[in-house]
């Protein structure tokens, strides 16, 4: 069965298209072109961790549901009573589940990816961490004791998560009455605030009433800063999932003792062993707040484009496929989306070392258009579009390389002219 969350992506990929619209139409910069791209690049990496995750792990939850379950539930058929009662158990576990990615540091390693974007629209719902539920699953384990079927609870956490899809927009402002019960874009703008007020607040999924009722409910006010109190200025999705070990280690290296090693993992992120407190949230002004960007030259922008529209097309179809590919194609192909994934972000940044590597990944690309149309003359017919691509992407590459020689650090700039 696929998960909910994969059929949804049309569904995703419209309502971006009319948030944008919006975008057009009102000249609000809600988006940033680079932005946008890291935030989808690491949703899709995300899935494809997932499909290997799943070739490899068993689940937690069904070898507890299998072993140690009450079964105080009758599964034998979908009941609405058990599937109300179970949206809305799953949602309490969830805000636990999310509260603690927030509160435990070693937790917020699978977590941060998701707040890292200074921007916030509806590509921020994609960015999700590679990691998520690692260290959160045995939360949602007392639903397997009760006797909630894996399947169901697989459907529930999907319909949760698709739920949490709309609210990331600043194009809806409050909502009224339902502002009482539900999340909304309102509430989870404040959570991805990193204005001091705001931080560690909202973590409601569905019902913005668990937040009330255990005390970490805040009102937005004044509309947030978004992103992290100290912005990871990368636009590599994968460097974003390990951004926050790196963090950890440097706050070990500053722990002496084995005492001070465990409170930087379990106490909230911020902690210095050093002084032994927290380091205070600083404060910041919308108005004059610069999130991170890096100009590109015009023609870069217009070839990511391009690369990116078949690179989604490939993931795209990965996604919907994965379920019929031999094991080894899968992991040709996400291997192929991964290093996609680098040198893109490598070409957003100018890094020069990814500009060799992009002149290999695009005939590795094409050799997966290839697996996919299967070989007959009619079929390769339409393999030709392609083959133009590639050679053509490979002309303007090594062309803009021939432009941009000169080096600073190990970015690509123009040559100075003598
Ligand atoms: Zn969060
Ligand atoms: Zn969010």
């Amino acid at each position: 069965m696929l998960d909910p969350t994969i059929i949804a992506i049309p569904l995703y990929f419209s309502l971006i298209g009319l948030e944008l619209l919006y975008v057009h139409f009102t000249k609000n910069k809600l988006y940033r072109f680079k932005d946008a791209i890291t935030n989808i690049n690491a949703g899709a990496t995300q899935q494809i961790v997932a499909v290997l995750m799943s070739l490899v792990g068993i689940s937690l939850y069904a070898v507890v549901y299998e072993w140690f379950s009450l079964k105080l539930i009758d599964t034998s058929q979908w009941y609405w009573h058990t599937f109300l009662l179970l949206f809305v158990l799953w949602d309490l576990c969830y805000y636990w589940a999310h509260r603690l990615s927030h509160e435990i540091n070693l937790f917020w390693s699978a977590h941060v990816v998701h707040h890292q974007s200074e921007y916030y629209n509806l590509s921020v719902a994609l960015r999700q961490s590679w990691f998520q539920g690692v260290w959160t699953a045995p939360v949602y384990l007392p639903l397997a004791i009760i006797g909630f079927d894996p399947q169901q609870v697989v459907f529930v956490a999907g319909i949760n998560l698709i739920y949490q899809f709309w609210i990331h927009t600043e194009t809806i402002n409050k909502m009224g009455w339902l502002e009482w019960i539900m999340n909304t874009p309102s509430h989870h703008r404040v959570h991805h605030g990193r204005n001091p007020k705001y931080i560690d607040k909202n973590h409601a999924g569905v019902f913005i009433i668990w937040d009330r009722l255990f005390g970490t409910f805040q009102k937005e006010e004044e509309r947030p800063v978004y992103g992290i109190t100290t912005p990871i200025k990368s636009w590599n999705p994968i460097y974003a999932n390990f951004a926050h070990f790196k963090v950890i280690g440097q706050q070990f290296r500053e722990a002496s003792s084995l005492k001070a090693k465990l409170q930087v993992l379990f106490k909230k992120p911020g902690w210095s062993a050093k002084s032994r407190a927290y380091l205070a949230v600083p404060e910041v002004d919308r108005s004059s707040y610069v999130p991170y960007d890096n100009p590109i030259p015009r023609g870069l922008s217009v070839y990511v484009t391009v690369q990116y529209v078949l690179l989604l097309g490939t993931i795209a179809l990965f996604l919907f496929q994965q379920a019929s590919l031999p094991g080894n194609v899968k992991w040709f192909f996400a291997a192929i989306v991964m290093l996609s994934v680098w040198t893109m972000s490598g070409l957003l940044e100018m890094k020069r070392p990814l500009y060799w590597l992009e002149y290999v990944r695009l005939p590795l690309t094409f050799g997966i258009y290839i697996y996919f149309l299967d070989g007959t003359f009619s079929q390769l017919m339409y393999g030709l579009p392609f083959m133009f691509l590639t050679v053509g992407s490979w002309y303007w590459l090594f062309r803009f390389f021939r432009a941009y020689q000169g080096l600073s650090g190990n970015k690509l700039v123009k040559p100075v002219k003598h």
